[in-house]
Protein backbone atom coordinates (compact mmCIF):
# COMPACT_ATOMS: atom_id res chain seq x y z
CA UNK A 1 0.00 0.00 0.00
CA UNK A 2 1.22 3.40 -0.94
CA UNK A 3 1.51 6.06 2.01
CA UNK A 4 2.24 9.76 2.39
CA UNK A 5 3.93 10.64 5.31
CA UNK A 6 6.18 13.58 5.27
CA UNK A 7 9.56 13.48 6.14
CA UNK A 8 8.71 14.89 9.56
CA UNK A 9 5.93 12.59 10.20
CA UNK A 10 8.56 9.81 9.81
CA UNK A 11 10.59 11.77 12.43
CA UNK A 12 8.17 10.05 14.96
CA UNK A 13 8.95 6.26 15.83
CA UNK A 14 5.51 5.49 16.37
CA UNK A 15 4.88 6.81 13.15
CA UNK A 16 7.90 5.21 11.10
CA UNK A 17 6.54 1.66 12.29
CA UNK A 18 3.40 2.26 11.30
CA UNK A 19 4.19 3.48 8.02
CA UNK A 20 6.38 0.82 7.47
CA UNK A 21 3.41 -1.76 8.52
CA UNK A 22 1.11 0.37 6.15
CA UNK A 23 3.01 -0.56 3.29
CA UNK A 24 3.40 -4.37 3.77
CA UNK A 25 -0.24 -4.37 2.97
CA UNK A 26 -1.27 -5.41 -0.37
CA UNK A 27 -5.09 -4.50 0.58
CA UNK A 28 -6.26 -8.35 -0.76
CA UNK A 29 -8.61 -8.48 2.04
CA UNK A 30 -7.80 -12.48 2.72
CA UNK A 31 -7.82 -11.43 6.44
CA UNK A 32 -11.52 -10.24 6.05
CA UNK A 33 -12.45 -14.15 6.15
CA UNK A 34 -11.54 -14.94 9.55
CA UNK A 35 -12.16 -11.33 10.83
CA UNK A 36 -14.90 -12.24 13.84
CA UNK A 37 -16.45 -8.13 13.57
CA UNK A 38 -16.80 -8.63 10.28
CA UNK A 39 -18.56 -11.96 9.91
CA UNK A 40 -21.02 -10.58 12.97
CA UNK A 41 -21.66 -7.16 11.34
CA UNK A 42 -20.55 -7.62 7.25
CA UNK A 43 -19.22 -4.17 7.33
CA UNK A 44 -15.61 -3.69 5.55
CA UNK A 45 -14.96 -1.28 8.05
CA UNK A 46 -15.21 -3.50 10.35
CA UNK A 47 -12.75 -5.77 8.81
CA UNK A 48 -9.26 -5.66 8.88
CA UNK A 49 -8.84 -3.71 5.47
CA UNK A 50 -11.37 -1.31 6.44
CA UNK A 51 -9.53 -0.59 9.66
CA UNK A 52 -6.28 -0.37 8.17
CA UNK A 53 -6.84 2.30 6.08
CA UNK A 54 -9.63 4.01 8.53
CA UNK A 55 -5.48 4.21 10.63
CA UNK A 56 -3.67 5.40 7.58
CA UNK A 57 -5.99 8.21 6.71
CA UNK A 58 -6.21 9.09 10.41
CA UNK A 59 -2.46 9.39 10.66
CA UNK A 60 -1.58 10.35 7.75
CA UNK A 61 -3.22 13.51 7.98
CA UNK A 62 -2.31 14.04 11.53
CA UNK A 63 -5.74 14.93 12.54
CA UNK A 64 -7.72 14.25 15.73
CA UNK A 65 -9.31 10.81 15.35
CA UNK A 66 -13.12 11.53 14.32
CA UNK A 67 -16.31 9.76 15.41
CA UNK A 68 -15.96 6.80 12.63
CA UNK A 69 -12.85 6.02 13.15
CA UNK A 70 -13.25 5.48 16.65
CA UNK A 71 -16.18 3.59 16.24
CA UNK A 72 -14.81 0.91 13.83
CA UNK A 73 -11.19 0.77 15.96
CA UNK A 74 -13.35 0.01 19.64
CA UNK A 75 -15.05 -2.55 17.56
CA UNK A 76 -11.63 -4.72 17.02
CA UNK A 77 -10.99 -7.25 19.28
CA UNK A 78 -7.03 -7.63 19.22
CA UNK A 79 -7.97 -11.14 18.46
CA UNK A 80 -5.06 -10.71 15.89
CA UNK A 81 -6.84 -13.52 13.80
CA UNK A 82 -5.95 -11.21 10.76
CA UNK A 83 -2.18 -11.87 11.39
CA UNK A 84 -2.48 -15.26 11.33
CA UNK A 85 -4.40 -14.94 7.83
CA UNK A 86 -2.20 -12.12 6.50
CA UNK A 87 -0.16 -13.83 3.70
CA UNK A 88 1.71 -10.33 4.07
CA UNK A 89 3.19 -10.53 7.70
CA UNK A 90 1.15 -7.28 8.38
CA UNK A 91 1.78 -6.30 11.65
CA UNK A 92 -1.73 -5.47 12.58
CA UNK A 93 -1.45 -5.59 16.33
CA UNK A 94 1.48 -2.91 16.96
CA UNK A 95 -0.92 -0.86 14.15
CA UNK A 96 -3.99 -1.19 15.90
CA UNK A 97 -1.90 -0.14 19.47
CA UNK A 98 -0.80 2.70 18.00
CA UNK A 99 -3.97 3.60 16.44
CA UNK A 100 -5.65 3.06 20.03
CA UNK A 101 -2.79 5.73 21.83
CA UNK A 102 -3.12 8.01 18.97
CA UNK A 103 -7.63 8.12 19.59
CA UNK A 104 -6.24 8.33 23.53
CA UNK A 105 -4.34 11.14 23.10
CA UNK A 106 -6.34 13.23 20.27
CA UNK A 107 -10.05 12.16 20.86
CA UNK A 108 -12.64 13.39 23.33
CA UNK A 109 -15.08 11.06 24.29
CA UNK A 110 -18.62 11.23 25.42
CA UNK A 111 -18.54 11.50 29.54
CA UNK A 112 -19.83 8.00 29.75
CA UNK A 113 -17.24 6.55 27.95
CA UNK A 114 -14.34 8.43 29.79
CA UNK A 115 -15.86 7.86 33.19
CA UNK A 116 -16.07 3.50 32.37
CA UNK A 117 -12.73 3.81 31.03
CA UNK A 118 -11.04 5.59 33.89
CA UNK A 119 -12.97 3.30 36.20
CA UNK A 120 -11.80 -0.28 34.35
CA UNK A 121 -8.61 1.29 34.52
CA UNK A 122 -8.09 2.21 37.67
CA UNK A 123 -9.67 -0.88 38.96
CA UNK A 124 -9.04 -3.98 36.83
CA UNK A 125 -5.06 -3.96 37.22
CA UNK A 126 -5.00 -4.05 40.97
CA UNK A 127 -5.99 -7.33 42.31
CA UNK A 128 -7.08 -6.04 45.65
CA UNK A 129 -9.39 -2.97 44.16
CA UNK A 130 -10.84 -5.22 41.54
CA UNK A 131 -11.78 -7.97 44.34
CA UNK A 132 -14.03 -5.21 46.27
CA UNK A 133 -15.23 -4.13 43.10
CA UNK A 134 -16.53 -7.75 42.29
CA UNK A 135 -18.12 -7.60 46.21
CA UNK A 136 -19.88 -4.33 44.81
CA UNK A 137 -21.11 -6.12 41.45
CA UNK A 138 -22.36 -8.95 43.88
CA UNK A 139 -24.27 -6.36 45.87
CA UNK A 140 -25.98 -4.70 42.69
CA UNK A 141 -26.87 -7.76 41.06
CA UNK A 142 -30.70 -7.89 42.47
CA UNK A 143 -30.48 -3.84 41.35
CA UNK A 144 -30.05 -4.49 38.12
CA UNK A 145 -33.18 -3.53 36.96
CA UNK A 146 -32.56 0.26 37.87
CA UNK A 147 -29.25 0.51 35.73
CA UNK A 148 -29.79 1.64 32.11
CA UNK A 149 -26.45 1.39 30.47
CA UNK A 150 -25.86 -2.08 28.50
CA UNK A 151 -21.88 -1.86 30.02
CA UNK A 152 -22.55 -1.36 33.08
CA UNK A 153 -25.21 -4.57 32.87
CA UNK A 154 -22.14 -6.32 31.58
CA UNK A 155 -20.27 -5.51 34.21
CA UNK A 156 -22.39 -6.76 36.32
CA UNK A 157 -23.13 -10.19 34.62
CA UNK A 158 -19.79 -11.10 34.48
CA UNK A 159 -19.00 -11.07 38.23
CA UNK A 160 -18.46 -14.49 39.09
CA UNK A 161 -20.90 -16.11 41.99
CA UNK A 162 -17.69 -16.92 44.10
CA UNK A 163 -15.44 -14.29 44.85
CA UNK A 164 -12.04 -16.72 45.84
CA UNK A 165 -10.28 -16.17 49.00
CA UNK A 166 -6.64 -14.65 48.71
CA UNK A 167 -4.18 -16.98 48.00
CA UNK A 168 -1.05 -16.50 49.93
CA UNK A 169 0.95 -18.31 46.97
CA UNK A 170 0.76 -15.26 45.18
CA UNK A 171 2.73 -13.03 47.52
CA UNK A 172 6.42 -12.53 47.21
CA UNK A 173 8.52 -15.98 47.70
CA UNK A 174 10.04 -18.33 46.14
CA UNK A 175 8.67 -22.14 46.00
CA UNK A 176 11.51 -25.09 45.53
CA UNK A 177 11.50 -27.69 43.31
CA UNK A 178 10.15 -31.30 44.60
CA UNK A 179 12.91 -32.82 43.19
CA UNK A 180 16.16 -32.03 41.13
CA UNK A 181 15.65 -28.84 40.05
CA UNK A 182 16.09 -28.38 36.36
CA UNK A 183 14.77 -24.82 35.94
CA UNK A 184 14.73 -21.34 37.99
CA UNK A 185 11.71 -20.12 36.40
CA UNK A 186 9.50 -16.76 37.36
CA UNK A 187 5.96 -17.01 37.49
CA UNK A 188 3.86 -13.94 36.52
CA UNK A 189 1.03 -14.12 39.33
CA UNK A 190 -1.16 -11.55 37.42
CA UNK A 191 -3.70 -9.31 38.40
CA UNK A 192 -7.35 -9.72 37.77
CA UNK A 193 -6.77 -13.31 37.86
CA UNK A 194 -5.61 -13.19 41.39
CA UNK A 195 -9.12 -11.91 42.24
CA UNK A 196 -11.16 -14.21 40.12
CA UNK A 197 -9.20 -17.42 40.03
CA UNK A 198 -6.54 -18.17 42.80
CA UNK A 199 -6.92 -21.87 41.50
CA UNK A 200 -5.00 -21.42 38.41
CA UNK A 201 -1.68 -19.81 39.94
CA UNK A 202 -1.54 -22.24 42.82
CA UNK A 203 -1.87 -25.34 39.81
CA UNK A 204 0.46 -23.70 38.14
CA UNK A 205 3.20 -23.49 41.53
CA UNK A 206 2.38 -26.93 42.02
CA UNK A 207 2.71 -28.84 38.47
CA UNK A 208 5.79 -26.76 37.86
CA UNK A 209 7.37 -27.68 40.95
CA UNK A 210 6.75 -31.21 40.60
CA UNK A 211 8.19 -30.72 37.16
CA UNK A 212 11.27 -29.79 38.55
CA UNK A 213 11.66 -26.00 38.50
CA UNK A 214 11.81 -23.31 41.55
CA UNK A 215 8.98 -21.00 40.81
CA UNK A 216 9.81 -17.61 42.06
CA UNK A 217 6.94 -14.86 42.49
CA UNK A 218 9.33 -11.85 42.29
CA UNK A 219 8.51 -8.94 44.50
CA UNK A 220 7.06 -5.73 42.54
CA UNK A 221 5.80 -7.40 39.78
CA UNK A 222 2.13 -6.54 39.20
CA UNK A 223 -0.11 -6.33 35.80
CA UNK A 224 1.96 -6.78 32.63
CA UNK A 225 -0.09 -3.89 30.92
CA UNK A 226 -2.19 -5.04 28.41
CA UNK A 227 -5.99 -4.29 29.62
CA UNK A 228 -4.50 -0.31 29.97
CA UNK A 229 -2.58 -0.71 26.64
CA UNK A 230 -5.53 -2.03 24.51
CA UNK A 231 -7.25 1.42 25.41
CA UNK A 232 -4.43 3.14 24.22
CA UNK A 233 -3.64 4.31 27.90
CA UNK A 234 0.31 4.07 27.26
CA UNK A 235 1.70 6.02 30.16
CA UNK A 236 -0.67 3.72 32.95
CA UNK A 237 0.39 0.40 30.57
CA UNK A 238 4.37 1.55 30.54
CA UNK A 239 4.04 2.47 34.69
CA UNK A 240 2.92 -0.81 35.23
CA UNK A 241 5.04 -3.06 33.00
CA UNK A 242 8.18 -1.12 34.10
CA UNK A 243 7.28 -2.48 37.54
CA UNK A 244 7.87 -6.16 35.66
CA UNK A 245 10.85 -5.57 33.92
CA UNK A 246 12.63 -4.25 37.23
CA UNK A 247 10.96 -7.34 39.07
CA UNK A 248 12.57 -9.67 36.50
CA UNK A 249 15.26 -8.27 35.86
CA UNK A 250 16.72 -8.45 39.45
CA UNK A 251 15.80 -12.08 39.90
CA UNK A 252 18.43 -12.51 36.12
CA UNK A 253 20.80 -10.57 37.51
CA UNK A 254 20.43 -12.56 40.70
CA UNK A 255 19.98 -15.87 41.08
CA UNK A 256 18.96 -15.96 37.13
CA UNK A 257 16.02 -17.61 35.51
CA UNK A 258 15.62 -19.53 33.01
CA UNK A 259 12.02 -18.31 32.06
CA UNK A 260 9.43 -15.86 32.85
CA UNK A 261 6.64 -18.20 32.49
CA UNK A 262 2.81 -16.78 31.71
CA UNK A 263 -0.78 -18.83 32.23
CA UNK A 264 -2.99 -16.07 31.66
CA UNK A 265 -2.25 -15.72 26.88
CA UNK A 266 -3.47 -12.40 27.14
CA UNK A 267 -0.74 -11.37 29.49
CA UNK A 268 1.58 -13.12 27.65
CA UNK A 269 1.51 -11.39 24.37
CA UNK A 270 2.21 -8.43 25.84
CA UNK A 271 5.07 -9.54 28.04
CA UNK A 272 6.80 -11.22 24.57
CA UNK A 273 6.21 -7.36 23.46
CA UNK A 274 7.69 -5.48 25.96
CA UNK A 275 10.95 -5.46 23.45
CA UNK A 276 9.05 -3.12 21.49
CA UNK A 277 6.86 -0.70 23.89
CA UNK A 278 9.89 0.23 25.23
CA UNK A 279 12.39 0.10 22.12
CA UNK A 280 12.93 3.97 22.51
CA UNK A 281 13.24 4.06 26.13
CA UNK A 282 16.12 3.89 28.69
CA UNK A 283 14.46 0.25 29.55
CA UNK A 284 14.93 -1.12 25.94
CA UNK A 285 18.11 -3.19 26.93
CA UNK A 286 15.56 -5.14 29.67
CA UNK A 287 12.56 -5.01 28.54
CA UNK A 288 14.32 -6.88 25.69
CA UNK A 289 15.98 -9.32 28.17
CA UNK A 290 12.25 -9.83 29.37
CA UNK A 291 10.59 -10.81 26.00
CA UNK A 292 13.35 -13.11 25.23
CA UNK A 293 13.08 -15.57 28.32
CA UNK A 294 9.06 -14.89 28.49
CA UNK A 295 6.89 -18.22 27.65
CA UNK A 296 3.68 -19.75 27.57
CA UNK A 297 3.36 -22.10 30.79
CA UNK A 298 2.62 -24.62 27.58
CA UNK A 299 5.37 -23.68 25.90
CA UNK A 300 7.96 -24.42 29.36
CA UNK A 301 5.91 -27.57 30.28
CA UNK A 302 6.65 -28.68 26.58
CA UNK A 303 10.24 -28.35 27.73
CA UNK A 304 9.79 -30.88 30.96
CA UNK A 305 8.70 -33.94 29.87
CA UNK A 306 5.72 -34.28 31.43
CA UNK A 307 4.56 -38.04 32.39
CA UNK A 308 2.34 -40.00 30.05
CA UNK A 309 -1.15 -40.20 32.06
CA UNK A 310 -4.36 -42.21 32.00
CA UNK A 311 -7.15 -39.51 32.39
CA UNK A 312 -10.57 -40.89 30.69
CA UNK A 313 -12.10 -37.13 29.89
CA UNK A 314 -13.53 -36.10 27.04
CA UNK A 315 -11.73 -32.25 27.27
CA UNK A 316 -12.84 -29.49 24.57
CA UNK A 317 -9.74 -27.24 23.83
CA UNK A 318 -10.31 -23.92 23.55
CA UNK A 319 -7.82 -21.78 21.94
CA UNK A 320 -7.33 -18.58 23.26
CA UNK A 321 -6.75 -16.11 20.84
CA UNK A 322 -3.56 -14.04 22.44
CA UNK A 323 -2.19 -17.93 22.51
CA UNK A 324 -3.05 -19.29 19.11
CA UNK A 325 -2.80 -15.68 16.88
CA UNK A 326 -0.94 -13.53 19.59
CA UNK A 327 2.23 -16.51 19.90
CA UNK A 328 0.98 -18.59 17.53
CA UNK A 329 1.07 -21.24 19.92
CA UNK A 330 -1.62 -23.68 18.87
CA UNK A 331 -0.66 -27.21 19.35
CA UNK A 332 1.33 -27.27 22.65
CA UNK A 333 -2.22 -27.44 25.51
CA UNK A 334 -3.51 -30.07 23.46
CA UNK A 335 -0.51 -32.12 23.23
CA UNK A 336 0.11 -31.60 26.65
CA UNK A 337 -3.34 -32.76 27.42
CA UNK A 338 -3.31 -36.11 25.12
CA UNK A 339 0.06 -36.88 26.76
CA UNK A 340 -2.10 -36.80 30.32
CA UNK A 341 -4.39 -39.08 28.49
CA UNK A 342 -7.36 -36.87 28.02
CA UNK A 343 -9.24 -37.07 24.74
CA UNK A 344 -8.82 -33.60 23.09
CA UNK A 345 -12.01 -32.33 20.63
CA UNK A 346 -11.92 -28.70 19.39
CA UNK A 347 -14.83 -26.99 18.55
CA UNK A 348 -15.88 -25.67 14.72
CA UNK A 349 -14.36 -22.50 13.67
CA UNK A 350 -11.79 -22.82 16.18
CA UNK A 351 -9.93 -19.42 15.18
CA UNK A 352 -12.74 -17.28 16.19
CA UNK A 353 -12.84 -15.61 19.52
CA UNK A 354 -15.15 -15.68 22.26
CA UNK A 355 -15.94 -12.01 22.70
CA UNK A 356 -14.05 -12.01 25.89
CA UNK A 357 -10.81 -10.05 24.66
CA UNK A 358 -10.35 -7.77 27.72
CA UNK A 359 -12.23 -5.41 28.55
CA UNK A 360 -14.14 -5.97 25.20
CA UNK A 361 -17.14 -8.08 26.81
CA UNK A 362 -17.47 -4.92 29.16
CA UNK A 363 -17.64 -2.31 26.21
CA UNK A 364 -18.71 -4.03 23.38
CA UNK A 365 -21.38 -6.10 25.29
CA UNK A 366 -24.10 -6.85 22.17
CA UNK A 367 -21.00 -8.31 19.71
CA UNK A 368 -19.23 -9.81 22.58
CA UNK A 369 -22.69 -11.97 23.27
CA UNK A 370 -23.14 -12.69 19.99
CA UNK A 371 -19.44 -14.10 19.78
CA UNK A 372 -19.81 -15.86 23.15
CA UNK A 373 -23.51 -17.40 22.16
CA UNK A 374 -21.20 -19.30 18.76
CA UNK A 375 -18.43 -19.84 20.38
CA UNK A 376 -20.88 -21.77 23.69
CA UNK A 377 -22.55 -23.19 21.12
CA UNK A 378 -19.65 -24.73 18.65
CA UNK A 379 -17.69 -25.87 22.18
CA UNK A 380 -21.06 -28.02 23.72
CA UNK A 381 -21.68 -29.54 20.13
CA UNK A 382 -18.68 -32.18 20.76
CA UNK A 383 -19.93 -33.30 24.09
CA UNK A 384 -17.24 -32.55 26.56
CA UNK A 385 -17.32 -33.05 29.97
CA UNK A 386 -15.13 -30.23 30.71
CA UNK A 387 -13.88 -27.19 28.75
CA UNK A 388 -9.81 -26.15 28.92
CA UNK A 389 -8.55 -22.78 27.87
CA UNK A 390 -5.56 -20.92 28.95
CA UNK A 391 -6.65 -17.50 29.75
CA UNK A 392 -8.58 -16.12 32.69
CA UNK A 393 -10.54 -13.99 30.18
CA UNK A 394 -11.51 -16.76 27.77
CA UNK A 395 -12.81 -19.33 30.48
CA UNK A 396 -15.37 -16.68 32.87
CA UNK A 397 -16.68 -15.78 29.43
CA UNK A 398 -17.23 -19.20 28.22
CA UNK A 399 -18.00 -20.35 31.40
CA UNK A 400 -21.14 -17.79 31.77
CA UNK A 401 -22.54 -19.80 29.43
CA UNK A 402 -21.63 -23.50 28.89
CA UNK A 403 -23.30 -26.19 30.99
CA UNK A 404 -19.90 -28.15 32.04
CA UNK A 405 -17.07 -26.46 34.09
CA UNK A 406 -14.32 -24.40 32.30
CA UNK A 407 -11.16 -24.93 33.80
CA UNK A 408 -7.49 -23.38 32.73
CA UNK A 409 -5.56 -26.27 30.74
CA UNK A 410 -3.03 -26.80 34.07
CA UNK A 411 -5.20 -27.21 36.03
CA UNK A 412 -5.92 -30.57 34.31
CA UNK A 413 -2.42 -31.12 33.83
CA UNK A 414 -1.74 -30.80 37.82
CA UNK A 415 -4.61 -32.97 38.70
CA UNK A 416 -3.14 -35.58 35.53
CA UNK A 417 0.54 -35.70 37.55
CA UNK A 418 -0.84 -35.78 41.03
CA UNK A 419 -2.41 -32.59 42.25
CA UNK A 420 -5.82 -32.30 43.24
CA UNK A 421 -9.28 -32.12 41.04
CA UNK A 422 -9.90 -29.27 40.03
CA UNK A 423 -12.48 -27.84 42.83
CA UNK A 424 -14.69 -26.22 39.13
CA UNK A 425 -15.19 -29.93 38.93
CA UNK A 426 -16.46 -31.04 41.92
CA UNK A 427 -18.78 -33.77 41.80
CA UNK A 428 -20.78 -33.41 44.77
S1 LIG B 1 -4.54 -10.09 4.41
FE1 LIG B 1 -2.78 -8.77 4.96
S2 LIG B 1 -2.15 -7.82 3.04
FE2 LIG B 1 -4.22 -8.63 2.70
S3 LIG B 1 -5.59 -6.89 3.21
FE3 LIG B 1 -5.38 -8.09 5.07
S4 LIG B 1 -3.68 -7.12 6.15
FE4 LIG B 1 -3.57 -6.38 4.04
S1 LIG C 1 -7.75 -8.07 15.45
FE1 LIG C 1 -9.51 -9.45 15.19
S2 LIG C 1 -11.32 -8.11 15.25
FE2 LIG C 1 -9.51 -6.79 14.93
S3 LIG C 1 -9.36 -6.57 12.72
FE3 LIG C 1 -8.03 -8.30 13.25
S4 LIG C 1 -9.34 -10.13 13.03
FE4 LIG C 1 -10.71 -8.34 13.08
Amino acid sequence: MQTFFSDEQLIDPGIARSNEILRACVHCGFCTATCPTYQVLGDELDSPRGRIYLIKDMLESGRPADEKTVKHIDRCLSCLACMTTCPSGVHYMHLVDHARAHIEKTYKRPLMDRLLRWTLARILPYPGRFRLALLGAKIGKPFRGLIPDARLLAMLAMAPKQIPPVSRNDDAQVFPATGPRRKRVALMTGCAQRALDTDINDATIRLLRRMGCDVVVAKGQGCCGALTHHMGKEAEAHGTAAKNIRAWVAEMDGEGLDAVVINTSGCGTTVKDYGHMFRTTDMAADAARVSAIAMDVSELLMQLDLPEGTQDMRVAYHAACSLQHGQQIKTYPKDLLKRAGFEVVEPADSHLCCGSAGTYNLMQPEISAQLKERKVRTLMAKGPEVIAAGNIGCMIQIGSGADVPVVHTVELLDWATGGPRPRKMATD
